[in-house]
């Protein structure tokens, strides 16, 4: 087929010119990027072969060669994987497949520093190239086609690129790059070894370089008829732990999450018995853009017997635990494993077990050293790293792992009463061992923000009586909150929920309520009746001190934060009207007068400051606004 020139997806573009400009200042990750994508394309081969050996044609030793040309000012990496067809060519190499592709483009600041970071964990690879040379030539043949069907792919890394078909006998894919004006660092072996090194000394497969050996006569390095292997090329989980270092941990890392950052902790196992793997397995400084895409299916490698099988193995990893990256490798499932079978699989529910309960000891660790007098200051900051960035999502486990709801209930972590810094840093072990001794519950408020939790007019009575109260604010919290119920024997209780019973601790006061909740009851009546449309009831409370009024939820009601949660998320909510509770001892309430022509006015003034003050918002502003103005009016005589 004549050569055709095409147009790059509108994306591509954007990321193009968004990495020759930001990346550059760490540019030899190009290498790393083609490194690895023709790891994978020896993956892929490997395991498609395991159904058609006919695919390794004669040639079964699968590498990587790496080499340079001075005089074209050219670098090639050539591998002998998968290949790709024209067809596979064009999408591949002309649009961006990925998954959260759309969330990746939204997230961009501008920012080059904080956007260099984001595309780097947005995975730049085969583009990257294009940091580096101002033409790329990709030639490939797929793996299975006759020698005519090879394809030449080539762009400027502008607007287009084009391809042609061509002749081509080796399988797989050669890459070259023609250098920009200025990068002839890299015409070097040494340079382009200390990079490999540096960045691909994991890859398992071996990558080989021309031999050079200094020639003493010309007094500089030629190159000799014989290749060597630069890098370890061995599966680094395969090794034992006594023979890694802590570096090759984190390289092996920043390869597998695309992640400059290193990782905040790491195990490294192998489980014997019923079943057989190899578990290594990380957990990340911080949330990659797409963790809440409902897409994103975590971040483990499955292989079995050191066959790659297949990336995001979501079945070896409940949901909540979707941040964490590794490799499981198995020795007992079958080589041509499907998504489906995993589904079904007995062995590989022995490893989402097993992994589970690997990835909670590493968190209690890390949960540990925050309090280990002993710990370094950087073990010590650890947990509420991993807090900050994964904490909602380690709240999703609460609902969803039944078996391990009391360990990952030991992990939460919660802002609270007791610290006026808004950080998320009190244990529910903490709360229990700061209980009044008469306290029976565990006392929280749900809220969109802390600033709102914070000043919710529910906690005036806690806050009097010391009593700690836990501030939530995430948006999992009221879900979380309908599964975890207790700890530690104590039930957890809503600060606005039902009628407030404080148990022991006020019942010295008992006895004074009950008189005034006799006197008044003639005023409570008349506001039901002025508020009949609004709320289910109206009743005295003695929990407030500054406020005049609250709402609460009544008992197996949805309260109000929830419905507009749903609201906001657009679930059709079922509407649940509050209770209005009234402060007795507040001047606003003392001073109404059930005879006066603006009592009704007044019932719906101290409902709709509740409603406001709990971050909701009114069904009728526009009255609410007159109203006001009409009291005030009325008081400014
Ligand atoms: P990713 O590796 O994350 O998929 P890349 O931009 O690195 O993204 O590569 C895009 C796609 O191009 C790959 O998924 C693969 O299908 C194809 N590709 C790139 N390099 C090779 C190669 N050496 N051999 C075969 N296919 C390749
Ligand atoms: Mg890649």
């Amino acid at each position: 087929m004549a050569q055709e020139t095409m147009s790059f997806q509108a994306e591509v573009k954007q990321l193009l010119h968004l990495m020759i400009h930001s990346l550059y200042s760490n540019k030899e990750i190009f290498l790393r990027e083609l490194v690895s994508n023709a790891s994978d394309a020896a993956d892929k081969l490997r395991f498609e072969a395991i159904a058609n050996s006919a695919l390794y044609e004669n040639d079964p030793n699968l590498r990587i060669r790496v080499a340079f040309d001075k005089a074209a000012r050219t670098v090639t990496i050539d591998d002998n994987g998968i290949g790709m067809s024209r067809d596979e060519a064009v999408s591949h190499l002309g649009t961006i497949a990925k998954s959260g592709t759309k969330e990746f483009f939204g997230k961009l600041s501008g920012d080059q520093q904080k956007d260099a970071a984001l595309i780097g964990q947005f995975g730049v690879g085969f583009y990257s190239g294009f940091i580096v040379a101002d033409r790329i030539t990709v030639e490939s043949r797929r793996a299975g086609l006759p020698a005519s069907e090879g394809v030449r792919w080539e762009s400027a890394g502008e607007g287009d690129f084009s391809v042609e078909t061509i002749e081509r006998a080796q399988r797989g894919t050669t890459i070259t790059l023609h250098l920009r004006e200025g990068e002839d660092d890299l015409l070097s072996a040494w340079k382009l070894k200390t990079i490999i090194q540096k960045y691909s000394d994991h890859v398992a497969l071996p990558i080989l370089m021309q031999k050079e050996e200094w020639d003493q006569e010309k007094g500089e390095m030629v190159a000799k008829d014989e290749d060597e292997t630069v890098n370890q090329a061995s599966a680094l989980w395969t090794r034992s732990k006594n023979e890694i270092t802590d570096e090759q941990y984190q390289q092996f890392y920043q390869h597998l999450a695309h992640d400059s950052q290193d990782p905040l902790a790491w195990t490294h196992n192998r489980v014997e018995g019923r079943s057989e793997y190899t578990q290594l397995l990380y957990v990340p400084a911080h949330a990659p853009f797409d963790l809440w895409n409902r897409d994103h299916r975590g971040g483990l490698k499955l292989y079995v017997k050191r066959v790659f099988i297949m990336d995001d193995a979501e079945q070896l990893l409940p949901s909540y635990l979707r941040f964490v990256k590794g490799v499981v490798d198995s020795s007992d499932l079958p080589l041509n494993v499907s998504r489906e079978i995993l589904q079904e699989s007995r062995d590989v529910r022995a490893i989402r077990d097993g992994v589970t309960k690997r990835v909670l000891s590493v968190l209690e660790e890390l949960a540990n050293a925050q309090g280990d007098a002993e710990a370094t200051d950087e073990a010590k900051a650890k947990y509420a790293t991993f807090w900050t960035e994964f904490g909602q999502v380690l709240k999703e486990g609460i609902g969803e792992d039944h078996a391990n709801r009391d360990r990952i209930a030991k992990l939460l972590r919660f802002a609270s009463t007791h610290n006026d810094s808004g950080e998320q840093n009190v244990s529910l072990a903490d709360y229990v061992a700061r209980m009044k001794p008469e306290q029976t519950k565990i006392y929280y408020v749900t809220a969109d923000t802390w600033q709102a939790a914070k000043n919710s007019p529910h906690l005036e009575v806690f806050r009097k009586k010391g009593v700690e109260v836990l501030l939530l604010t995430d948006r999992v919290d009221e879900w979380m909150l309908s599964f975890l119920t207790e700890f530690d024997g104590k039930p957890l209780a809503s600060v606005a929920r039902g009628d407030l019973d404080l148990g022991a601790l006020d019942d010295a006061e008992k006895e004074q309520q009950e008189k005034v909740n006799e006197e008044l009851k003639p005023l409570v009546e008349r506001m039901k009746g002025a508020l009949k449309d609004k709320a289910k009831d109206v009743r005295l409370t003695f929990r407030l001190t500054d406020s005049p009024s609250c709402l609460v939820a009544d008992d197996g009601d949805m309260s109000g934060y929830l419905q507009r949660m749903l609201k906001a998320a657009g679930q059709q909510a079922p509407t649940f009207q509050p209770i209005l509770e009234v402060n007795p001892e507040h001047p606003l309430v003392k001073a109404l007068n059930t005879d006066s022509a603006e009592f009704s006015d007044w019932c719906h003034l101290l409902f709709d400051q509740a409603l406001l003050a709990e971050g909701g918002s009114l069904e009728d502003p526009a009255s609410f606004v007159k109203r006001t103005n009409a009291l005030l009016l009325a008081k400014a005589g």
